[in-house]
């Protein structure tokens, strides 16, 4: 099941290999057939009508799209683990913490007035904290590149980690402690019965006033109302939102114009279709030569 525009590429992909690839699109297919199934948010329900399924491969990094099917078949899924991704979502959340700390907004509006508006930083980068929620794959990513910034790096995960640089938080019992050190939060979660709508009022009080949010993860990581009432009462100075509880952000919801949150449509990393297509193959062809496959979800963890 690929996503729109894949199809030519995919044929590409298992030109060379004995494995024939059965695109979206193609209804002629015969469910005993399907060996491998890969996609991103397969319908509910679906995978269990395909009874010689060997394993399924997530085209993202995230698998809540397959987790959420009640009827999953238990066997290996794979998550789709792409350094030039990470690279991208780190450069998408440096340039958000860069574009706050700088005031860059505030010389926008000064420029659309012809103004010569001159302002100090509020704040020099050695004195501010940024919390990453979540230290995996992307948040480690994200730490190394936020690391030449001089900024104080922390990460909460559920292990401790040892990162040059960043302090490591573990575990709910120290989430409190991570918090009230993060003027910056910046979530890269995966959506987990533990995590699902983990950003909400309590969260957001524990904050230091006038900390910024940040979210790559996941919508239903975030409580969008109890977000807007701390940004409008000011405990919060600012948001930047890539992930939203309903994608396509609704056109009436007040995320698109208020004042303090910046929104983009779900593109703070985007999987490289040929990328994506090669690391099926290769799964394809572990399985078949019986190498282990890589980057293998815990489903009992559910990430
Ligand atoms: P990883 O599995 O590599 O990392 C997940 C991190 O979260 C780990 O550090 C893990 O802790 C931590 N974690 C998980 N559950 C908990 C918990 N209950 N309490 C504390 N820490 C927890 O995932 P990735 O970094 O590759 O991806 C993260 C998410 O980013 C994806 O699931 C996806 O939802 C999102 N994403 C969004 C994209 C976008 O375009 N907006 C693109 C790609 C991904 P530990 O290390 O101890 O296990």
């Amino acid at each position: 099941m690929l996503p729109p525009g894949w199809d030519a590429l995919g044929k590409d992909s298992f030109a060379s290999s004995e494995f024939e690839a059965v695109l979206d699109g193609r209804e002629d297919y015969k469910p005993e057939e399907i060996t491998y199934f890969s996609g991103f948010r397969p319908p509910p329900g679906f995978l269990k009508t395909l009874p010689n399924l060997k394993a399924m491969f997530s085209l993202g990094a995230g698998v809540d799209g397959f987790l959420r099917d009640p009827e999953l078949p238990t066997l290996p899924l794979t998550r789709f683990v792409d350094p030039t991704l990470m690279h991208e979502m780190a450069q998408y959340v440096v340039m958000h913490v860069l574009i706050a700390h700088r005031g860059q907004r505030f010389f926008d509006a000064a420029q659309s007035e012809s103004a010569w508006r001159q302002r100090m930083l509020t704040r020099a980068s050695r004195d501010t904290r940024i919390g990453i929620l979540g230290l995996g794959d992307i948040g480690g990513t994200i730490a190394a590149d936020l690391l030449p910034f001089d900024f104080q790096l922390s990460g909460w995960s559920r292990s401790r980690k040892n990162i040059p640089g960043v302090k490591s938080f573990a575990g709910e019992g120290e989430l409190p402690q991570f918090l009230a050190q993060s003027d910056y939060l910046v979530c890269v979660l995966p959506l987990t019965d533990a995590t699902r709508g983990i950003m909400n009022a309590a969260l957001f009080a524990q904050l230091p006033k006038g900390a910024w949010v940040i979210n790559v993860a996941r919508g239903a990581h975030v409580i969008e109302e109890d977000l807007i009432a701390a940004l409008n009462s000011g405990h919060l100075a600012g948001a930047v939102l890539d992930v939203f509880q309903t994608e396509p952000l609704p056109e009436e919801s007040p995320i698109w114009r208020h004042p303090k949150i910046t929104a983009t449509p779900h593109i703070a990393g985007i999987t490289d279709a040929q990328a994506a297509l090669d690391y099926v193959a290769d799964c394809v062809t572990r399985c078949e030569s019986g190498k282990p496959l890589e980057n293998v979800v815990d489903l009992k963890k559910g990430y």
